[in-house]
């Protein structure tokens, strides 16, 4: 259980605490009023930081988007829809799997972060919106699927404790074949996104290094039984990069291996890193047309926070451990 704090007293008092702070995203023991005084020195004492606090934080989209920079050098972000209160949440500080078009993947993995460090990010997130997130997105910094254990740990108390069905838990993966299926054969549910980027292996190659370990055959192959396993929605994500992965050819050739597998296409346009550009938005609707006509689903994602560097993939703190 993702919860590092030992309470002393009576077991009604842990469950005081954890009320404030996976329902009530309280800060400090101060916060804790109905906790006699001595009890909340005592804690403050033995732990001065309850949750980690930011050390930077960037506004975007009116406000509607916020970005945290945490001690240790990883991020999350929090954003309001109309419809939903979704935080993407960091994994890892940095990222070891080195996708060239990843403004993360360029910082090399730093660490993994503990299932409490992942845990906070959603409750810093419950705190900005003022209620609970109803959406939690792993898709901030590293790869879940390399720090298997503490990201379960900490999606399992996301939604015992706070509340967050599984459902609405995504975790993205750039492919790493053997986790998802390891995730596949858990009694937990969540909802799966695999990052694709292409339908052949010479581009997908050339943009996610560790497909030559997986490549794209074996991904989709694992989507698939995930789906099966589960009768939930699966994802595959598909940043679109100019000149590079968004070509007619291209889209065809997604469309027929997808084709039976009934997986879901996401079009990510590139958020701009060194050396990458964004297609034409009607090279986007062109790539999404033609996955259509070949019968398969696909969605367009919004580019929220990207004037603040908090878009999909932008996520690289340059004041390590500040
Ligand atoms: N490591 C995991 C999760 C974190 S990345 C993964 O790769 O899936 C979350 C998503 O952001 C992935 O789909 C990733 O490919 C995408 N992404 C990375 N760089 C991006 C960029 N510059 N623009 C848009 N999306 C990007
Ligand atoms: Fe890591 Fe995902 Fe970025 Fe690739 S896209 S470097 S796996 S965070």
């Amino acid at each position: 259980m993702a919860f590092p704090f030992e309470v002393p007293g009576p077991a009604f008092r842990e469950r005081q605490v954890r009320s404030w702070v996976f329902q009530r995203f309280a800060r400090t023991f101060d916060e804790m009023t109905d906790l006699p005084r001595g009890v909340r020195e005592e804690l403050a004492a033995r732990y001065p930081a309850l949750v980690p606090a930011p050390v930077a934080l960037t506004d975007a989209d009116e406000g509607e988007t916020r970005k945290a920079v945490f001690p240790g050098s990883y991020e999350a972000v929090a954003m309001r829809y109309p419809d939903r209160r979704t935080v993407c949440i960091s994994s890892q500080a940095g990222c070891g799997l080195g996708c060239t078009f990843c403004a993360t993947g360029q910082m090399g993995l730093l660490r993994n972060l503990s299932p409490w460090e992942i845990v906070s990010q959603v409750l810093w997130a419950g705190r900005v919106f003022g209620e609970r997130p109803t959406h939690v997105v792993l898709m901030g910094m590293g790869e879940p699927l390399a720090n298997y254990d503490a990201v379960m740990e900490a999606v399992r108390t996301i939604h015992d404790e706070v509340g967050i069905s599984a459902r609405k838990i995504t975790v993205s993966t750039v492919g790493l074949v053997p986790q998802i299926d390891r995730l596949a054969s858990e009694p937990f549910p969540v909802t799966l996104a695999v990052s694709l980027h292409a339908p052949d292996d010479e581009t997908r190659d050339a943009l996610v290094p560790i497909n030559r370990r997986w490549p794209v055959a074996e991904c989709i192959a694992a989507a698939a039984r995930f789906r099966r396993a589960h009768g939930r929605r699966v994802t595959i994500e598909y940043v679109m990069i100019d000149e590079v992965n968004d070509r007619p050819w291209q889209a065809r050739s997604l469309a027929e291996l997808l084709a039976g597998t009934d997986l879901h296409v996401n079009l990510i346009p590139l958020n701009p890193t060194p050396g990458f550009g964004v297609p034409a938005s009607p090279r986007v609707g062109e790539f999404a047309r033609a996955l259509r006509r070949g019968k398969v689903n696909v969605t367009v994602r919004d580019t929220r926070g990207r004037d603040i560097d908090a878009a999909c993939g932008q996520l690289a703190v340059e004041t390590v451990g500040a």
